[in-house]
């Protein structure tokens, strides 16, 4: 142990000397109050230290002590459904020791030590295991079979195993004769989080994270192991949106990680997400979703913590073998506290005051996104999806956090204030949104619709006509445009409000399944095909809009979705006949 003093207090920074043989990154006991704190520069024997609790009141002269160790979690069952801080303080485990407000230097362990765990185990004596290998399972909650893996770099034979029966995440469960040395499996193991748990090898993001939300899904998809930014912009929806994406896709577990939003937007998070409901099996949404959230008494400090602690839970259930989907809301404030931070430290400022490694900070972290084949003899697969939000002050895309986050990020949901002005939700740009993993997932899609893509594409092109066309609709008004592109606005029109809008509220539209989204895309895109051919042949604009099917499409999201197959072969049916009453019944007039 090493133990200096403190020398200097600058706001969530503090230097102390007499710490020669403490390392970077180990985690210090700051000041009499044990705050607590990481090394994060060390010269000679001076440690520059970032503390994670409230400095006030903290005095040059008290002890620093390191503790050798460097910032972990604790991974083992019980982190689903739980409320962490940080640096993985258990907020609703120390509500009920000391109330509302932590007390500082307080230490709680982020899993219970004495909840008795059912533990079921999947190997025998003598078995061999390699590193990541299940030796048992315990049904953590309603949702989740969590998976007790061999930890990384173990690899040997079994040579003890518990029976069937209930025990803490801190008993022995198993232990492995590794070249000789005996090893114990607790189901508890530490991480350090600024360390990537490593897997086997990455795959290819062929496969779509399916979140129901047409506009995502169809228009601008995200794979499993992807990564996504959406701005947060007030009022355009953010909230919803992430809330949507928490509670449709199909992710098996959803780290919600609010790194230092303050007050009133977190404790909102806190409030809301205890009430959701999972909407595939009506359980509790916290069965599957572990929550990092920052109190309003920590420093700017902890946020960095937490987007650390929340991508290391999210690997660990990887790991298991299963789809992981990160929320962080919002990368902004997370960069804003590397500023300030970095402003402490008195370190040469780069682009707007943001410290000169924030681009390589903010690709490291999404770097340990993906798809991939984890550790373990079975050849599992497991992925980590990240959506970050970015919340640019003034929504100005041109600083530094928006377009270094752009750069690293294939898919960007553009949420758009005009459009939520004018109620069109989600209001994310159809023009100013890109996915880069169109390629990619075309296969997977392919096999709901063979011309999926196709038809994407040709109601993107209808949607950026229909952009150069209103230029000339404002100066003019539409009547004085041609019949030809009248048609197109209609069916831009069409595309937008019966298949972009979704209502979230809806009971059925607030989930579009895959082929359902892609049988209302097809049938729109024939009717616009339809309408050309009839404007061309004479048919007036007016006279094709009056029709009964416009309606009809209009309302296709709210057919149920059990019954969606039968009824659009009906529409389209009707849509063949509407038409050619239409074409023929002009004809000689
Ligand atoms: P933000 O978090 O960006 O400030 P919210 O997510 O709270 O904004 O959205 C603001 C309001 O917009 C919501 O209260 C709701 O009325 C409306 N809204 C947003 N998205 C949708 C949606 N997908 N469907 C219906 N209404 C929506």
């Amino acid at each position: 142990m090493h133990e200096g003093r403190i020398v200097r207090i600058s706001g969530p920074v503090v230097e102390a000397k007499n710490m020669r043989g403490a390392k970077m990154y180990d985690v210090v006991r700051v000041g009499d109050e044990r705050l607590i704190g990481e090394i994060i520069r060390l010269n000679e024997d001076v440690a520059t230290i970032q503390v994670y609790e409230e400095t006030s009141g903290l005095k040059p002269g008290e002890k620093v002590v390191s503790t050798g160790a460097p910032l972990s979690v604790e991974l083992g069952p019980g982190l689903l459904a739980n409320i962490y801080d940080g640096i993985q303080r258990p907020l609703p485990a120390i509500r009920e020791r000391s109330g509302d407000f932590i007390a500082r230097g307080m230490d709680v362990p982020a899993l219970d030590r004495k909840k008795k765990w059912k533990f079921k185990p999947k190997v025998r004596k003598g078995d061999r295991v390699v590193e990541g290998d299940i030796i048992g399972e315990v049904e953590e909650t309603s949702l989740v079979m969590h998976r007790v893996l061999v930890p990384p770099g173990m690899n040997g034979k079994v040579v003890e195993i518990a029976d069937e029966g209930e025990y803490t995440v801190e008993e022995v469960i198993a232990v492995v004769d590794d070249n000789g040395e005996k090893k114990e499996i607790r189901m508890m193991q530490k991480w350090p989080v600024r360390k990537a748990r490593p897997y086997v090898k990455k795959l290819d993001p062929e496969v779509p994270l399916i979140s129901g939300q047409r506009v995502i899904d169809t228009f601008f998809p995200l794979a499993k192991g992807g990564t996504a930014a959406i701005p947060g912009g007030f009022g355009t929806g953010k909230t919803v949106m992430l809330h949507q994406l928490a509670k449709w896709s199909d992710a098996k577990v959803v780290v919600y990680v609010g790194c230092g939003e303050r007050g009133n937007e977190m404790t909102d998070v806190l409030r809301e997400f205890p009430e959701l409901k999972d909407p595939r099996t009506g359980k509790p949404l916290m069965d599957r979703t572990v929550l990092i959230a920052n109190t309003s008494n920590m420093p700017v400090a902890a946020r960095d913590a937490s987007v650390y602690t929340g991508i290391t839970i999210a690997e660990f259930y990887r790991d298991m073998g299963y789809d992981v989907a990160l929320m962080a809301d919002s990368t902004s404030r997370w960069a804003e506290a590397m500023r300030e931070i970095s402003g402490r430290l008195e370190e040469m400022p780069g682009e707007e005051g943001y410290p000169a490694y924030l681009a390589s900070r903010l690709a490291e972290f999404y770097e340990r996104a993906g798809r991939v084949k984890v550790l373990g003899s079975d050849g599992r697969e497991g992925s980590i999806s990240v959506i970050g939000a970015v919340s640019p002050p003034g929504g100005d895309f041109s600083e530094p956090v928006a377009q270094n986050t752009l750069r690293i990020v294939k898919v960007f949901w553009a949420l758009d204030s005009d459009l939520a002005d004018r109620r069109h939700f989600p209001a994310i740009h159809w023009l100013r949104s890109y996915s880069l993993y169109l390629e990619e997932v075309k296969k997977a899609w392919e096999s709901i619709g063979k011309d999926w893509l196709d038809l994407r594409n040709e109601a993107i092109a209808i949607l950026q006509k229909e952009a150069e066309l209103q230029e000339i609709v404002r100066l003019v008004g539409p009547d004085a445009l041609p019949q030809r592109e009248r048609a197109i606005l209609e069916s831009a029109r069409m595309i937008r409000e019966a298949f972009l809008q979704q209502n979230a509220f809806h009971e059925v539209d607030t989930f579009c399944p895959e082929k359902k989204q892609y049988e209302m895309l097809r049938i729109i895109i024939l009717f616009s095909r339809k309408v050309r051919e009839a404007v061309e042949k004479g048919i007036h604009i007016d006279d094709v809009m009056k029709m009964k099917i416009v309606e009809t499409i209009g309302r296709m999201a709210t057919i149920p979705n059990d019954e969606f197959e039968s009824k659009f072969k009906e529409i389209e049916e009707e849509m063949e006949r509407e038409f050619n009453e239409l074409i023929g019944g002009s004809h000689g007039s």
